[in-house]
């Protein structure tokens, strides 16, 4: 009866997809990536011209589009904005920015809450996200709160991007993951923050490998494995 939830919430850049993608890998469970969701909305409206601050705009914008969410044969998560694959285009710095800024908006939040629960009544998962374990899926059988220092997670998405080819400044990297924190935490409608009953992990002294060890250490003790 029943299939397993994982939770990851955690602020920009603290390694939640890289691990949540691996730990799917390696239990055989569905990685679900939020955080894409919003960034379609937010790229849908710097495509239109709108705002994503305005709430009223984007609200309306909901309703012209189609946002959907696929799993391709490569078994990852495709993001589709009007039937169109945007997943490489959703990454862009501008959108993140512009996510985050929709994310904000409550009427945004409550529209796009649906597609996240239908994906966890269906499928064992591992979703990551800013408000998974406290508003998304209250009830997830683990919840992790994963965090690493600003420095070191802009570090981190600093490298990202250019192996990307996306000629970034550091300190723009750094200056953009502060915004995005102080937009997440500070935003009334389902803030960043941990869950009472969630793990807290923190990446900064960790490489990859080590992190993946030590979540794989609280997930399996979670869902008893
Ligand atoms: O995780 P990612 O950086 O791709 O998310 C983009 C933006 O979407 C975040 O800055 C955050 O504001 C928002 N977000 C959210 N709730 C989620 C996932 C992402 O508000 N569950």
């Amino acid at each position: 009866m029943g299939f397993k939830s994982i939770a990851i919430d955690g602020p920009s850049g603290a390694g939640k997809s890289t691990l949540a993608r691996r730990l799917a890998a390696h239990m055989g469970y569905l990685y679900v990536d939020t955080g894409a969701i919003y960034r379609t909305l937010g790229l849908a409206a710097l495509r239109r011209g709108i705002s994503p601050e305005e709430k009223d705009a984007v609200v309306g914008l909901l309703k012209q589009i189609d946002i959907d969410l696929r799993y391709g044969e490569d078994g990852l998560q495709h993001m589709y904005l009007d039937g169109e694959d945007v997943t490489q285009e959703i990454r862009r710095p501008q959108v993140s920015q512009a996510a985050s800024a929709v994310s904000a908006i409550a009427d945004v939040r409550a529209f796009l809450m649906d597609m996240q629960r239908d994906l966890a009544c269906r499928h064992n998962v591992i979703m990551d996200g800013r408000d998974i374990g406290t508003v998304v899926l209250p009830d997830a059988d683990v919840k992790i709160f994963l965090t690493a220092s600003a420095q070191a997670r802009a570090q981190r998405r600093h490298r990202e991007l250019l192996e990307r080819g996306e000629q970034v400044e550091f300190d723009t990297v750094l200056a953009d993951i502060q915004a995005r924190d102080k937009r997440d935490t500070e935003r009334s409608a389902a803030p960043l923050r941990q869950a009472a009953d969630a793990v807290a992990v923190d990446t900064t002294e960790n490489t990859l490998e080590e992190s993946v060890q030590r979540l794989l250490d609280v997930v399996k003790t979670g869902v008893g494995l």
